[in-house]
């Protein structure tokens, strides 16, 4: 069983972090959706509005699931019995983050990352771009996956 966790702030979910996921489903036999978050600071949408909104995506999949964690990835990657991490690149500023990060991860831990690069369509959505454009009451349902009103007032 291959299992790989997907980390990330999701602060929101976009349609690029969904592409990431669904691509990944293609290669993997699970895939963990693991929001990393910070007890002290708070984001655009609480950890339990983001856990809510990507399960609403993937309803009833059993290949797919959500958890929110503290600490390192590597270490919530050995509870979960998963060998692989998934991020995914959108530019070069991306990609020079990215291989620090798989770099030192790998060297920890042993375990592998697997960048996917961004597919065009998706390579502007970003989770900072979504949360600019609300905050200037621009409608941003076509980057979201999920019903923001739903989740926001639930
Ligand atoms: P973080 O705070 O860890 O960067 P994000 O939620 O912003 O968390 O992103 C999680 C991962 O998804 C990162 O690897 C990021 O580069 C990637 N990502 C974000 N948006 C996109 C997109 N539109 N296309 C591909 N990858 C993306």
């Amino acid at each position: 069983m291959k299992t790989a966790v997907f980390p990330g702030s999701f602060d929101p979910f976009t349609t690029g972090h969904k592409n990431i996921v669904d691509r990944a489903r293609g290669l993997f036999d699970k895939v963990i959706i693991a929001i990393g978050y910070n007890e002290h600071k708070h984001g655009f949408m609480s950890v339990e509005q983001r856990l809510d909104s990507i399960r609403s995506v993937y309803d009833g999949a059993e290949d797919v699931e959500a958890v929110s964690y503290t600490g390192l990835t590597v270490d919530l990657c050995r509870q979960k019995g998963a060998g692989f991490i998934i991020r995914g690149v959108r530019n070069t500023t991306d990609f020079d983050y990215e291989r620090t990060l798989a770099d030192v991860n790998r060297k920890i831990s042993g375990i592998e990352t697997v960048v996917f690069i961004a597919d065009p369509e998706y390579s502007i959505v970003s989770s900072s771009m979504v949360r600019e454009l609300m905050h200037n009451d621009y409608d941003v349902a076509r980057f979201l996956p999920f019903d923001l009103e739903k989740c926001l007032h639930k």
